[in-house]
């Protein structure tokens, strides 16, 4: 077996540090009418505010301020189609490195312009014939890059965590934390924060329902993959949970609620038309999970990470007009 050294609340202080002045400190947002229907006091972490419009910045940036200067010379590579890329590319700008973004030919025209924006060189490959993984490797290796995972890695975990921490510094301790999960980062590195800062506070991860392989996981006792989900909850497709990720969400965490892609388009369209932000599929699972997981939230002093905002404009405008409830 693999020996596992697992972060811990230290390197999310950490990374706090590092993330000072960088990453934004996102506001915390309060909703009265969100308040009187669960019967709690709701406290909305915005992350969709976030620099590049997710939370990813924070583990991007924590990982690669972290490189040695030889690592630093030789820059950073990444595959993802999704936030993390965009992470990675706009860290290693601020650090003045080189990055390199491995990217599916057939994702959309506005992810790729965005992370060439940030100044990354994006290289693409055919989803269908090509090994994503061989390819990333290859170019590790001849460029002598320092790959950074999007989730299963001790300092992306860590930054991910500083979010959390920076919801309990400001609002105080939490009967319940609820973080939206896809590979585990956010989850992990938030429940490191909430067991050190607020130690009675219950965290759950939401997922959705069509992609529920952290719940099986965690039922399970170890790490099931699933085959790839179909959900509008693009940044929650993962079809499994990292070593480290599943190690401290099987030690911190209470449990994983699973909601509909129905249930998150009701979560989008509160947010826009309550709380006037636009938030990503992915990024309306934790509200989701308040109200439809299950839990009995009376009383409660209940966090919840909106995680991201980036949703191509005319994809959200469909959403929102034809979802239940239109
Ligand atoms: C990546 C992402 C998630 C899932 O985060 P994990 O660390 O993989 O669990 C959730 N929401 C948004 C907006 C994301 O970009």
């Amino acid at each position: 077996m693999t020996d596992l050294t697992l972060p811990t609340y230290a390197d999310v202080e950490a990374a706090a540090a590092r993330l000072a002045g960088v990453a934004h400190r996102t506001p915390v947002l309060r909703s009265r009418q969100a308040d009187e229907a669960l019967g709690a006091q709701l406290f909305f972490k915005c992350e969709n505010f976030q620099r590049m419009g997710a939370f990813k910045f924070r583990g991007g940036f924590n990982a690669l301020s972290r490189f040695t200067p030889e690592q630093r010379r030789q820059g950073a590579i990444a595959f993802s189609s999704g936030n993390h890329a965009q992470a990675i590319a706009l860290s290693a700008r601020d650090l003045g490195m080189p990055a390199v973004i491995v990217m599916p030919a057939d994702a959309p025209a506005a992810k790729l312009a965005a992370t060439r924006g940030y100044g990354a060189e994006v290289i693409t490959y055919d989803r269908y014939t090509e090994d994503r993984d061989a390819i990333t490797r290859r170019l590790a290796q001849e460029r002598g890059m320092t790959l950074i995972p999007p989730f299963d890695h001790a300092d992306v975990i860590s930054g991910q965590g500083t979010a959390a921490k920076e919801l309990i510094d400001e609002v105080g301790p939490l009967d319940v934390l609820l973080v939206c999960l896809g590979g585990g980062g956010l989850l992990s590195g938030s429940a490191l924060a909430a067991r050190a800062l607020s130690p009675q506070c219950r965290v759950y991860g939401v997922e959705p329902e069509a992609g529920n392989d952290g719940q099986q996981s965690l039922r399970a006792g170890q790490v099931v993959h699933i085959a790839p989900p179909r959900t509008i909850a693009d940044g929650a497709q993962t079809q499994h949970l990292g070593q480290l990720t599943f190690a401290i969400i099987q030690r911190e965490v209470s449990d994983i609620l699973t909601v509909t892609d129905a249930q998150l388009v009701e979560g989008m369209r509160f947010y826009a038309e309550r709380m006037k932000m636009v938030v990503e599929p992915t990024g309306a699972l934790s509200l989701a999970g308040a109200r439809h997981g299950g839990l009995d939230l009376r009383g409660a002093r209940v966090g919840l990470i909106v995680s991201g905002g980036n949703v191509d404009l005319a994809q959200y405008a469909r959403l929102l007009s034809e979802g239940p409830g239109a």
